[in-house]
């Protein structure tokens, strides 16, 4: 059983009724009901104007895999929670950065860079599958397209990735690293470009596939408890001569 959060600020869906109109039960509501198909997955939704913004310490606590999908709300994160989703990262917890999450307080944390990009709305895509034997690229073919999404190009101020996994070039001319891992503590990080709000992307196959996919790989192995320095009173060695 993997259990899987994903937190949307819910901003778009209900203030504009064209992103409505894609989105009826929001972003949110997309993912989690594609994801929701799989019952070994026990998804939820939280969304920004919840209370403690959706994500109180045992909802936190008691997820394997966050995903994030904020644009123009980030501010709104305390910077307090951004702390928490970092430090349950580090002590394993799995995150999918979705979209316009490249500026929210929790990846920026993590990467510990500006992860700064350029954009340009209502282009076409072609992402490229660059590491096709990487878990999360399964079942995915050589490329696919995306008729209308955002442009992100580079340079995207992000540290070395452990892991470039998709590159989308866009026909305007530039090119994009769409897919990227990193390992953080024990945790794992994965951030997906596509996304925007007011283009269909959710819905997309190839592109549920790679969320699906994502949480699959995210998904921890280990959690610890503390990420205190253990203080090692008694080597192994010392450990095997006692014995
Ligand atoms: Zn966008």
């Amino acid at each position: 059983m993997i259990r899987v959060t994903v937190w949307n600020e819910n901003y778009h869906e209900q203030k504009y009724e064209d992103v409505r109109a894609i989105y009826p039960e929001g972003i949110h509501g997309c993912i989690a009901s594609f994801l929701g198909k799989n019952e070994q997955y026990q998804v939820q939704t939280a969304t920004l104007d919840q209370p403690h913004c959706g994500l109180p310490d045992d909802v936190l606590e008691q997820t394997d895999v966050l995903i994030w999908w904020g644009h123009c709300r980030h501010a709104y994160v305390p910077d307090e929670l951004a702390e928490k989703v970092h430090q349950r990262v580090l002590r394993g917890m799995g995150l999918i950065v979705l979209h316009s999450g490249h500026n929210s307080k929790p990846f920026k944390l993590l990467m510990g860079t500006s992860c700064s990009l350029q954009w340009r709305e209502g282009d076409r895509e072609r992402v490229w599958n660059i590491m096709p034997t990487h878990p999360i690229a399964q079942g995915i073919g050589d490329y696919f397209e995306l008729p209308v999404e955002e442009m992100y190009g580079e340079r995207f101020d992000i540290p070395q990735p452990d892991g470039t996994l998709f590159l989308g070039w866009f026909a305007g001319g530039e090119v994009f690293r769409s897919g990227c891992i990193w390992y953080r503590g024990l945790g794992r990080v994965f951030y997906f470009q596509p996304g925007h709000e007011r283009n269909p992307t959710f819905w997309h196959p190839d592109v549920q596939r790679i969320i699906y996919n994502a949480v699959e790989w995210a998904a921890p192995s280990r959690i610890a408890d503390s990420l205190d320095c253990p203080h090692a009173k008694v080597s192994p060695e010392e450990k095997l001569q006692m014995k």
